[in-house]
């Protein structure tokens, strides 16, 4: 996902090509809206933790971009491409080091894991969209 912060900013072209110069192939994009609700289903395991609704307004601010990518090793393979969470500590050359604003608005959003990738990726796309 392209977060709202760096669609805002006019970042999601740029995002997309550091994407495909890493070797990912764009299976499906869409633009779309997260409503307050749907923010909040999406990040449904952090929904103890004290940012939980802070997360839930900044997610549904404004216009996402939600794709499967599709790479070997894609996980863990987008996940170093992003960097760390905390933009302080991305490495240089990751997405997050160059367009994340903060911990908060930092720009993309990555699965952690073949499964979750399979449960996010039918959050935004039915079968038929994707093929
Ligand atoms: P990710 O897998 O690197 O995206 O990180 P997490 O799964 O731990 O957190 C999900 C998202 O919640 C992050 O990408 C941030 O947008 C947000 N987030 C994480 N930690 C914090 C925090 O300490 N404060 C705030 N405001 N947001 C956070």
């Amino acid at each position: 996902m392209i977060k709202p912060d760096a669609v805002q900013d006019g970042n999601s072209g740029a995002i997309l090509k550091m994407i495909e110069e890493a070797g990912f192939r764009i299976v499906a994009l869409k633009k779309t809206q997260l409503s307050s609700e749907r923010a909040g289903q999406f990040y449904e395991v952090h929904k103890e933790r004290p940012f939980y609704g802070d997360l839930c307004r900044y997610m549904s601010s404004g216009p996402i971009f939600a794709a499967i990518l599709e790479k070997d090793n894609a996980v863990a393979d987008f996940r170093k491409l992003i960097g760390a969470t905390n933009p302080t500590n991305a490495e240089e050359g990751t997405i997050r080091k160059k367009f994340a604003k903060s911990i908060e608005a930092n720009a993309v959003h990555g699965s952690d894991s073949d499964e979750n990738a399979e449960i996010e990726g039918s959050f935004f796309f039915s079968r038929f969209e994707r093929f």
